[in-house]
Order: structure tokens, then C-alpha cells, then sequence
């Protein structure tokens, strides 16, 4: 059991419609209370984030509002896109960045990525930084090659200071939305690589405090072992995420494993 706390996101991507998504975070709210133990934050679509927030609010709900995708520049003529400004005026104070969705059906590169990374911490907001390894790479023993790399690209320029604003979110390509799950043990191997990376990347006092989540077919059923691992802290869930009970039981699971306050 580590000291760090335990953070689970809750990724919506293009689900629900706006009456679904308020009584979702309606029910998220009335069913979570342990923010001392567990960090928690939902990525509501855009066109509800406004809403849902609004519902977090009037529930007193320490779950966080963050947002799938944003676009690094200021303003301008982007059509189509969002900008961080934006969504702080919302209430967001999250965002994803290089969720294997983005990297790989729209088509995102490191360079956009890094380039993402660096305006949300330079504005103020948390980044969840997503790294994973295709079945593909996986098969050519290249896991660790593609994680480090991912990770190395997106913080590259990342303060020492900023990382607290850091976590990284571990998710093997061909476990998301797939309903296969990497073991228990094959993922916290990932994970203890990418945690000694950031050691290097930074030092190791870094390394230690950064949350890096698992995401990928996470569930009740097998939340709690893989939260057990020594390097998990948490996990990014998809499909678990629109299903209150579902949600909720993964937050308790990592309470479950939350340090013990001295
Ligand atoms: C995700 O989209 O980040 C994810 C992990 O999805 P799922 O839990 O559905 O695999």
C-alpha cells in the first residue's frame, strides 16, 4: 500500500444525453463522500460539462468536472475547437490528454500532445496524461518501449514543480472498451517501469508521489486487485464509469486501498 492517494476518472466519451449525464452526476454525488480517501473526477462531453457541473455544485460533490479534449491554442480561428480558458469557465479543472482514442481514431501526435500537456499546466488546471501500448506492440515486446516513450514526448518541458499537477493514466490500448484486462501483475510491471522512467525523467521523489492509474476494462470485479498492486493508484474507467453502482463500487475499491492517515 503506497502513500499516495487513489484517483478514479470517470471518462464518459460520446455517451449519454444531457438528462442522462445530470443524473449520473446526481447519483455520483449522493453516493460518494469519500474524498479524503480517493481523488475523483468525471469527464462529462462537452456540451454537458456546464450542466453537470451545476449538478455536482448543488450537491456539495467533491468529484471533480474534466474535460475529454481541449485545444492548446488561446482563442481564434479554430472552428470547432475548445480552449482551456473556456473550460475553466465552466468549472473544469481537469483535463485528459492523449486518451489512445485521440491518438489513434483522430489521429493526435506527440507533438500536439506535448504541446497540450504544457498549455493546461501553464494554465492551472490537473493533467491526466494517457500512455498504453497497441496489442501489436505488445506481441513484439515493444510495452515498454512505446510507455516510456509516450511518457517521455508528452512531459517533455514539464517542470519539476508542474508534475504535482501530473497523474498518468496506464492504459493498454487493447484493453479499453475491449473487456479484456491486463493481470493484476502484468500491469503493475508496466507501471513500476513507467514509475522508474519518471525517475529518470525527473528524480525519485517524484517518482513516488505521481499517481499513474490503470485504465482498461477496470470494474467492480476487479477493481480492488488491481488497485492493490503496489504501483497502481487508481485507475480511468470507461464503460464502468456510466453505470452509478458500477462507478461508485470502483471508488469504494480504491477507499478500500487508500493509505491509512498517521
Ligand atoms: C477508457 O476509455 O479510458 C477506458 C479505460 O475504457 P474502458 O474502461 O471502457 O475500457
Amino acid at each position: 500500500m503506497s502513500a499516495r492517494k487513489p484517483y478514479v476518472g470517470g471518462n464518459w466519451k460520446m455517451n449519454l444525453n444531457g438528462r442522462q449525464a445530470v443524473e449520473l452526476a446526481s447519483e455520483l454525488a449522493g453516493g460518494f463522500a469519500a474524498s479524503d480517501q480517493v481523488q475523483a473526477t468525471v469527464f462529462p462531453p462537452f456540451p454537458y460539462l456546464d450542466k453537470v457541473g451545476q449538478a455536482l455544485a448543488a450537491n456539495n460533490s467533491p468529484i471533480q468536472l474534466g474535460a475529454q479534449d481541449f485545444y492548446h491554442q488561446p482563442n481564434g480561428a479554430y472552428t470547432g475547437e475548445v480552449s482551456l480558458a473556456m473550460l475553466k469557465d465552466v468549472g473544469a479543472s481537469v483535463v485528459l490528454v492523449g486518451h489512445s482514442e485521440r491518438r489513434h481514431v483522430i489521429g493526435e501526435t506527440d507533438t500536439l500532445l506535448n504541446d497540450k500537456t504544457l498549455a493546461a499546466l501553464e494554465a492551472g488546471l490537473e493533467v491526466i496524461l494517457c500512455i498504453g501500448e497497441k496489442i501489436e506492440q505488445r506481441q513484439t515486446d515493444k510495452t515498454d518501449h512505446i510507455n516510456t516513450g509516450q511518457l517521455g514526448y508528452g512531459l517533455a518541458g514539464v517542470s519539476d514543480a508542474q508534475m504535482a499537477r501530473v497523474t498518468i493514466a496506464y492504459e493498454p490500448v487493447w484493453a479499453i472498451g475491449t473487456g479484456k484486462t491486463a493481470t493484476p501483475q502484468d500491469a503493475q510491471n508496466t507501471h513500476q517501469i513507467i514509475r522508474r522512467a519518471l525517475g529518470f525523467l525527473y528524480n525519485d521523489n517524484i517518482a513516488n508521489a505521481v499517481r499513474i492509474q490503470y485504465g482498461g476494462s477496470c470494474k467492480p470485479s476487479n477493481a480492488a486487485e488491481l488497485f492493490a498492486q503496489p504501483d497502481i493508484d487508481g485507475g480511468l474507467i470507461g464503460g464502468a464509469a456510466l453505470k452509478p453502482e458500477d462507478f461508485l463500487a470502483i471508488l469504494q475499491a480504491a477507499a478500500d486501498t487508500a493509505p491509512v492517515p498517521a
